[in-house]
């Protein structure tokens, strides 16, 4: 029987789920929704095109390519507001109801806001969104002075575009070390050397406090340490909340029931995400992938989110599956993910995954560790499973290949951490 299916979301896991539905029933009906006023486009690309070394005919290309090929019905600069999970039907901003066989939520993040005094202001910018990295552009200018908050991969990535202009930088991070969720401390040190060689100034445990306009449309930053500085533009780069439409922070599969789900919900952020089943189903026939699901990390073993590309279009191919073919007879079932980063910063290449570090107080953790020359790795066991690993080399993986054994090293480290996880309990 043909079926109708609404996609909220045109990301990685959105279309993800689209391609993987018109590929199975060809015959069913696809809306995809986004909220931003473009076609869909490769997020994690946002950097480069701002750094200038990729155009925006390539940011597009990749989305651009699903939609025709699927001949989807992409309904773009459109936002739900509300989702009834009872009745399977969804409500617009544009007051447009529609209503489906199945449901995928796949609104992926919302950066974190600033809320120091002059927050607001001009020349405060986070980046997630095409329309973010224009207004980004149109305030770069080369030889001009930047400050970055946040210590993370889009701020470092954000860096590298900012620097690639000849643009000065200080970076501005609370924690003790640069990159603290992917490197251990020794690989942030040869991380922050690297930028320190690039002219990145980097300022540990302090953070920016207050903004006000200057003149010549600039801003006066006051950071913790009482210092000011002048700058074009502030990348405020804190980290990712979930966007979903459940307000209930705390909401589990178990919380809710048959009651409380035929009443439609506020459209509000639960920073933590939304809880799934194996099946990434938060109730029958509404499904849930990408950065806005709480998924099963296979290497820590608790549900949590893991907002990594390559897991959003794998959850998404599930999820996908799932809404074609239902989910009553033979369901297809995620085991969980394993976060994991590529990434260059100046020509030092890095790849980490699982634990990057062994975890205070608890025992039977040992690792096996080489540093030579500029290269460095470190694999962290536990009883003897593979938890983690780090690499870093000269390789460049930005242009998809690498000559270095070392990072070579990555692809199989990681599939013996998914089988040690899979088989090893
Ligand atoms: C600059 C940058 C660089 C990155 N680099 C990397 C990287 O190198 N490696 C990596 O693994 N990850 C990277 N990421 C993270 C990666 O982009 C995300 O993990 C991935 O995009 C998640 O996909 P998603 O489909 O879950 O959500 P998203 O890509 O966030 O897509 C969400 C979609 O939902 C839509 N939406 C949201 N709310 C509504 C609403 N109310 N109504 C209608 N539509 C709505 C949006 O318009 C969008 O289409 C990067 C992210 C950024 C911003």
């Amino acid at each position: 029987m043909k079926k109708r299916h609404i996609i909220i979301g045109a990301g990685n896991a959105g279309l993800s789920a689209a391609s993987t539905i018109a590929r199975l029933k060809p015959e069913d009906e696809i809306e995809i929704i986004s909220h931003e006023p473009w076609l869909p486009y490769c997020r994690c690309l946002l950097t480069y095109y701002l750094e200038g070394v990729i155009t925006k005919k390539r940011l597009f290309s990749w989305g651009e390519e699903i939609i025709r090929k699927n001949r989807l019905n992409y309904r773009q600069n459109e936002r739900v507001i509300n989702v009834d999970r009872k009745n399977l039907t969804i409500e617009c901003e544009n007051r447009r109801q529609a209503s489906a066989d199945t449901i995928l939520i796949a609104t992926g993040g919302k950066p974190q806001k600033p809320d120091f005094p002059g927050a607001d202001l001009p020349g405060i910018f986070t980046l997630r969104t095409f329309t973010d990295a224009l207004a980004i552009e149109k305030k770069m200018r080369p030889g001009g002075r930047w400050a970055v908050a946040g210590a993370g991969l889009v701020s470092l990535k954000t860096i590298a575009a900012l620097r690639r202009h000849n643009i000065k930088v200080d970076l501005f991070a609370t924690s003790k070390r640069i990159l603290s969720q992917v490197l251990d401390p020794y690989a942030a040190g040869l991380a922050a050397a690297r930028l320190t060689e690039n002219q990145v100034v980097i300022n540990l445990n302090e953070d920016i406090v207050a903004a006000a306009l200057a003149a010549d449309n600039q801003l006066k930053l006051t950071t913790s340490h009482g210092r000011e500085l002048l700058v074009d533009g502030l990348l405020y780069g804190k980290g990712v909340n979930a966007t979903s439409p459940f307000g209930n922070e705390n909401i589990s599969r178990d919380d809710w029931g048959a009651d409380q789900s035929s009443a439609p919900q506020p459209w509000q952020n639960a920073q933590d995400g939304i809880p799934v089943n194996s099946q990434l189903e938060l109730d029958q026939n509404l499904f849930v992938a990408g950065d806005t699901a709480k998924i099963f990390d296979l290497v820590r073993r608790k549900n949590d989110r893991l907002p990594l590309w390559p897991l959003a279009g794998e959850q998404g191919l599930i999820a996908g599956y799932n809404m074609a073919e239902g989910t009553s007879h033979l369901a297809h079932h995620y085991p969980g993910g394993i976060s994991c980063n590529a990434f260059s910063l100046f020509g030092l290449d890095f790849i980490s995954a699982g634990y990057r570090e062994i975890p205070n107080n608890e025992n039977d953790w040992h690792f096996i560790e080489e540093k030579k020359g500029g290269s460095y790795s470190r694999l962290n066991f536990h009883r003897n499973q593979l938890k983690g690993f780090i690499l870093c080399d000269s390789g460049n993986i930005n242009s998809g290949h690498t000559n270095s054994d070392n990072l070579k090293k990555a692809g199989p480290l990681l599939a013996r951490i998914k089988r040690e996880a899979l088989v090893v309990q």
